[in-house]
């Protein structure tokens, strides 16, 4: 079977997504890039996570024909294709409707640096950016400009988080981190006032993340 490991992944962390909550159904999307082929392992469109086996994954190529697989491609395959073209050194996208990151999409409330885990995937507070239709080229485009060159999260507006990563661990990882710091950041408005991590910590958990690279003492990610 074409791409046979990262289908499984791909399988994999969908239910992941579901037994962790964050999300339900069938609701966001999921990809891994092969790093040799440039080839696309995509959640199919409308398909519930637990049932998925890897021979329904959908294979497309970096302008989103189908290559492979019985099922049309996650309608958002234009978000995830224009995140490969942008940062050639991402190798999978994970996108979800999680409660409290959703949440705050909605409020348009940025999630401040203030948990160590966030920290590993932005080097800037996350950022909301203002709704787009799902499924559409602006959508992705408002995406890019979300994470810039700092961040491997972003929070789109009314709808909700999306992450990029090295692999689908980290992506999935960036997914879980920005809802838990979320999560908190909504009880820890109860509590009082939020401390942040120094910056000197926060650029060393930054260092952590495979895509980035300490140059000149600016954390950027690699595009080549
Ligand atoms: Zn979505």
């Amino acid at each position: 079977m074409l791409l046979q490991e990262l289908r499984e992944q791909v399988v994999y962390y969908g239910r992941q997504m579901l037994e962790s909550g964050l999300t339900m159904h069938t609701g966001g999307n999921l990809s891994a890039r092969d790093r040799e082929t440039g080839l696309i392992a995509i959640k199919p469109s409308s398909k519930p996570y637990d049932l998925l086996k890897p021979e329904d994954i959908t294979v497309i190529d970096i302008e989103g024909n189908v290559v492979d697989g019985p099922y049309k491609p996650s309608s958002e395959w234009p978000m995830h294709t224009l995140i490969y073209k942008t940062h050639p050194r991402v190798c999978a996208v994970v996108h979800c409707h999680s409660i409290y990151a959703t949440a705050a999409a909605a409020a348009g409330q940025e999630i401040p640096l203030f948990n160590h885990e966030l920290c590993m995937y932005c080097s800037s507070p996350v950022r909301v950016m203002p709704f787009e239709i799902p499924g559409s080229d602006a959508l992705g485009e408002s995406a890019i400009r979300g994470f810039g060159t700092d961040n491997c999260v972003t929070l789109l507006q009314n709808h909700g988080p999306i992450a990029m990563g090295a692999s689908l661990w980290h992506a999935f990882d960036a997914a879980c981190a920005v809802e838990q710091a979320a999560h908190a950041l909504f009880i820890t408005k109860a509590y009082g006032q939020l401390q942040l991590i120094p910056e000197e910590g926060r650029k060393a958990l930054r260092a952590c993340d495979p895509l980035q690279r300490e140059d000149t003492g600016k954390v950027e990610i690699i595009a080549v």
